[in-house]
């Protein structure tokens, strides 16, 4: 291909590709669309690659080559073998490395076109590296806090916002004397020191509740982090990709904080997460009441509507196939059964609508927590699957509670709640539920998916009776 003809064809792949990439993100909206919003992002990617291995300014192939199979060796294991509930942990993963990336390109341009850098172009890379860095450091801290390879719990100490803040501080003053003297290379170990360490900092007092609003944000500095990158390179491509990656990851980071009722600054400054003294103390002398599988099945038997709230726990067990037969068990019966979708529930957001869609569940049962909450009251039965913390009312009153405030799905107002889980242990949060001691509450103990499983076996029993 001669030069011209090659640069049309680099430019069409990338227009491709940015505009595969928002339809991507467009698509991804929607549990019905998701999976084709999945796909356009995966050819997107593959041109833009494409386009870039085409690229004139690539003189050999063979390290490329060397990267390709490092990284599949790594990145296809990561994909095939981590558990869904380990999406997260995954998730920061490949923040850290793609921020990794970023940086550590952003070094090579610098030390390759110092001292010739024009503004510009330094105050992109000092935007880059500093990103860059901290989101590599950060997203390391954030996966040893979901894996619990380091305490989970928020690490404080006395002026720690002001130790931030002045390292921060020390580290932007470097940058902006950079763009005025690029040349100074002995200051720029120190920046990208202070970037990695601050990366750290930042983590450390954030609770592992608050992990998954940090990642997302982790992600939109990522993003960022390859925009500044597309303009030192000149890349369009990267600008349009890493812009569109900042702004759905803050825009996810927003969403969550709402749904937990949180500010930004409370996520990032709060230390949340922290589980009070004697905040999952033993109940003393209160008492729950507890039912067989079958006893519970009789119930919902003779029910018109039941609202099924799937959590964490459906996800640990696995749980979601066996949550379709009871599905279908109950509508057979003319029972209406609505999934209540809590946008915290699990671990990651998203988690039950990937898991039901998987199962199976036709999307128009899946209800968001506003449109479903007020269903509750003439509900027959609330039927908890694994969750926890999204329905703990404690979070509505109780305001000593590290959940105050945090918009959750009203099941303690339904005629009749059902509660399955394996023990009295609390949720993520660490926190005792109440729900399990009011009256109308039946705590079904066990795996869920050996208990749903039961109560779907009850309920073919009774019909074939
Ligand atoms: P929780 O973590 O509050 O509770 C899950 C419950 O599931 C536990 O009480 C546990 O009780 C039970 N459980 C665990 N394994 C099983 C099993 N095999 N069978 C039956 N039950 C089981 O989950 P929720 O979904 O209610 O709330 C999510 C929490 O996670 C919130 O605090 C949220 O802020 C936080 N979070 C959310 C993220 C997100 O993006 N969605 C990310 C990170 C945190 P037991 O041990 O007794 O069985």
């Amino acid at each position: 291909m001669t030069e011209p003809v090659l640069a049309d064809a680099i430019a069409v792949a990338y227009i491709a590709a940015a505009v595969l990439f928002i339809l991507a993100l467009k698509w991804l909206s929607a549990p019905a669309t998701a999976r084709r919003g999945v796909r356009a992002g995966e050819i997107g990617m593959v041109l833009a690659v494409v386009g870039a291995l085409l690229r004139h300014e690539i003189v050999s192939y063979q390290w490329i080559l060397v990267a390709f199979f490092l990284g599949s060796a790594v990145g296809i294991p990561m994909a095939v073998f981590m558990p869904m509930t380990a999406v997260p942990q995954r998730t920061a993963l490949s923040h850290a490395f793609g921020a990794l990336a970023a940086a550590l390109v952003g070094t090579a341009e610098y030390y390759l076109r110092t001292p010739t850098l024009d503004a510009f172009t330094m105050s992109a890379l000092d935007l880059e590296m500093l990103l860059g860095f901290l989101t590599f450091t950060g997203s390391l801290m954030a996966f040893g806090k979901l894996q619990e390879l380091l305490p989970t719990r928020p690490i404080t100490y006395r002026g720690q916002n002001v130790v931030n803040l002045a390292l921060l501080g020390l580290a932007v003053a470097i940058a902006i004397y950079l763009v005025w003297d690029p040349g100074a290379t002995s200051l720029f170990p120190v920046f990208a020191g202070l970037a990695l360490v601050f990366g750290v900092l930042l983590i450390i007092p954030i609770g592992g509740a608050d992990m998954p609003t940090v990642i997302s944000l982790l992600n939109s500095y990522a993003g960022l982090s390859a925009s500044a990158m597309g303009f030192v390179l000149d890349n369009k491509l990267l600008i349009i990709a890493g812009a569109l990656d900042g702004a759905s990851g803050f825009i996810l980071s927003v969403i969550m904080c709402r749904a937990m009722n949180r500010s930004f600054t409370n996520v990032l400054f709060g230390a949340f997460g922290s589980v009070q003294a004697g905040a999952a103390a033993p109940a003393g002398e209160r008492t729950v009441r507890s039912a067989t599988p079958e006893e519970a099945a009789s119930i919902l038997a003779v029910a018109t509507s039941v609202i099924i709230v799937p959590g964490y726990g459906m996800a640990v067990a696995q749980a979601q196939h066996k949550v379709r037969e009871l599905y279908e068990a109950l509508t057979k019966r003319g029972i209406e059964v609505r999934f209540a979708i809590h946008p915290v529930a699990g671990r990651m957001p998203g988690h039950m609508n990937v898991l039901l869609a998987e199962a199976e569940i036709p999307y128009d049962r899946l209800v968001e927590m506003e449109e479903i909450n007020p269903e509750f009251p003439q509900t027959d039965v609330a039927l908890v699957i694994g969750a926890n913390d999204v329905t703990n009312p404690a979070a509505r009153h109780d305001t000593s509670s590290p959940i105050y405030g945090m918009p959750i799905l009203d099941v303690d107002r339904a005629k009749t709640v059902m509660v399955i889980k394996r023990s009295m242990s609390p949720g993520f949060a660490g926190v005792e539920n109440e729900l399990y001691y009011m009256d109308k509450t039946l705590m079904l103990f066990g795996d869920a998916k050996a208990v749903v499983g039961e109560m779907v076996k009850a309920l073919s029993g009774a019909a074939h009776a």
